[in-house]
């Protein structure tokens, strides 16, 4: 595994719309794999493939285990293609980005989301979230479709610039 460049804002790669992947091979695992060192090492909680500068639809989510409530499980996703399905709900809350080191800004997004993807053995797999979780996976399908978080912020006086700290719990 490898720790991997993260391609940062201004970069056209990250405005791109990512390629659907047509088929789960070992050189994408292997990308999978390096993602989520990636991921782990920043720290973060996603990240997208574009992200280091794959312009393919592959996510990776790792939520720390009691994020929202107490006995909230820890959350490990690696997603093929992930699409969302169904989406209720609002919820206003601060997200940041590893592409936009330093910032946050508070973002609406759907508070349950259903998520179509194919998983690293190329299965169907449908995920269901709410939550911490939901929000990561809606920032990180963005990125596939070329949207910062930063677009998505309605009150762009709530954009500002965070404690390495406050951006370590929220850069996906
Ligand atoms: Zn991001």
């Amino acid at each position: 595994m490898a720790i991997l460049d993260i391609v940062l804002e201004g970069n056209p790669l990250l405005r791109q719309k990512a390629t659907r992947i047509r088929h789960v091979d070992a050189s994408l695992r292997a990308l999978a794999d390096d993602m989520w060192e990636t991921m782990l090492e920043a720290p973060g909680v996603g990240l997208a493939a574009p992200q280091v500068g794959v312009s393919r639809r592959l996510i990776v989510v790792h939520v720390p285990a009691g994020h929202d409530h107490d006995d909230d499980p820890e959350v490990n996703l690696r997603l093929v293609n992930p699409e969302i399905v169904r989406a209720h709900g609002r919820e206003v809350g601060p997200e940041g980005c590893l592409s936009i080191p330093g910032w946050a800004g508070d973002v609406p997004r759907a508070d349950a989301v259903t998520v179509k993807a194919v998983d690293l053995d190329n299965h169907p797999v449908r995920i269901k979230a709410t939550g911490y979780t939901a929000r990561v996976l809606q920032h990180e399908i963005d990125h596939l479709d070329g949207i910062l978080f930063t677009d998505r912020v309605e009150d762009k006086s709530t954009l500002r610039l965070v404690t390495e700290e406050e951006f370590d719990d929220v850069a996906e």
